[in-house]
């Protein structure tokens, strides 16, 4: 690993008070994360990191969009009389007046007001935490509905399935590990769904379903309670795009509600949690039933699918392609994956009724 000059990086940034000590922080997946501690007792804490540069290609454009999305929220939460330092993440800028610093190895940093006095979950496995969950997303997508202007696209392809299309035919008809005759069946589970997708994505390509500021990494843990529980911040804005609603929830969907795990051996302990998803869909739509459209409402049960069928074609491809992308533990991980989220698929597909129901019940009450 290598070792950084973290208070020479820290230099860089206008913060107040003198550094008293840097510490690594969090299990975050994607980035570095150091706590930033000062000396002064009237003086902030702050979080730095340093982005992940083999996932996001574009950070100036990244934290274009951050401050775009951070100070559209800071406005909406000062004319409700709230408190903009703890409701919505601040951006620390560098002496050069940017959002990040970039050290002479090519690193991007950047530095964020540390929030204090908060609760964080690391599961949703409760109702409870479902529910707390839904309403953060919900609450951030609705603070965001009315953002003027759009959102640089720094993860082209994103949940796009007319994409991942593209890049599957590719892959099948080059069967790079030879392991495609072994997968028939699986193939199957693929493209005998491919024109129903399609032709939901098609209703986000026409405009019919619209595009709006979305989150794309809705785990729980990247959301601050304050110490009632109610919802104060919501963090991690790595991934602020401009895409459709349904993905933020479907995919909260396919990662809360999984009885088993992702890649579990057997698929037997796999099936969707309907408790959670009725939980989850409540705090979601407590927040968003003003702001959906009809067609989005009549797609978010059906998001679920999308996202979940999204990744099994994923983990599938990367098995075919001879497991390139997805970093796998032993030899026929990724297929362990492919059935393990096609088990979640199904049970989806065999609650479809119930989930329905669930939204619109949820979308009529008051
Ligand atoms: P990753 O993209 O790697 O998940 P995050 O941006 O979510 O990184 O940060 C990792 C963890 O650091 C979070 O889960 C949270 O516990 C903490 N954290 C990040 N930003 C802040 C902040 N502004 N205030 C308080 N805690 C934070
Ligand atoms: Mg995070
Ligand atoms: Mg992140």
């Amino acid at each position: 690993m290598t070792n950084f000059d973290l208070n020479g990086i820290l230099k860089n940034f206008q913060i107040e008070g003198e550094v008293a000590q840097v510490k690594l922080y969090g299990d975050g997946l994607i980035n570095k994360t150091y706590f930033v501690e000062t000396r002064a007792a009237d003086a902030p804490n702050y979080i730095l990191q340093t982005k992940n540069s083999s996932i996001f290609k574009d950070v100036p454009g990244m934290m274009d969009n951050i401050l775009k999305v951070t100070n559209h929220l800071k406005a909406k939460v000062v004319a409700a009389g709230g408190d903009p330092l703890r409701e919505a993440m601040t951006v620390i800028m560098s002496h050069d007046g940017e959002p990040f610093y970039k050290d002479e190895a090519g690193n991007y940093w950047t530095v964020y007001l540390f929030i204090e006095d908060t609760l964080i979950y690391e599961k949703a496995d409760s109702p409870e935490t479902a529910y707390a969950g839904g309403r953060g997303i919900g609450k951030f997508q609705r603070i965001l509905s009315d953002m003027p202007g759009t959102l640089t696209d720094i993860l082209p392809g994103f949940h796009n399935i007319r994409f991942r299309f593209k890049q599957w035919d590719e892959v099948i008809a080059k069967d790079p590990a030879g392991r495609k005759n072994s997968v028939q069946e699986e193939i199957q589970w693929i493209e005998s769904r491919r024109d129903e997708m399609l032709c939901f994505w098609e209703l986000v390509e026409s405009g019919e379903i619209p595009t709006r500021v979305t989150h794309n990494d809705t785990k729980i843990n990247n959301i601050l309670f304050d110490k009632e529980g109610e919802v104060l911040c919501v963090i991690d804005l790595d991934t602020v795009l401009s895409s459709t609603a349904l993905n933020d929830f479907g995919d909260a969907i396919r990662s809360y509600t999984n009885t088993g795990l992702e890649d579990d051996p057997n698929p037997e302990n796999v099936s969707m949690d309907i408790q959670i998803f009725r939980a989850f869909t409540e705090g979601y739509l407590s927040e968003a039933k003003d702001f959906l459209t009809e067609t989005e409402m009549k797609y978010l049960a059906f998001s679920a699918r999308y996202i979940t069928y999204e990744q099994v074609l994923r983990f599938l491809m990367d098995y075919i392609d001879g497991d390139n992308y997805y970093r796998t533990n032993y030899e026929n991980h990724n297929l362990v994956r492919t059935h393990a989220q096609y088990r979640l698929l199904e049970s989806i597909e065999q609650q479809k009724e119930a989930m329905d129901e669930i939204v619109m019940e949820n979308c009529k009450l008051g």
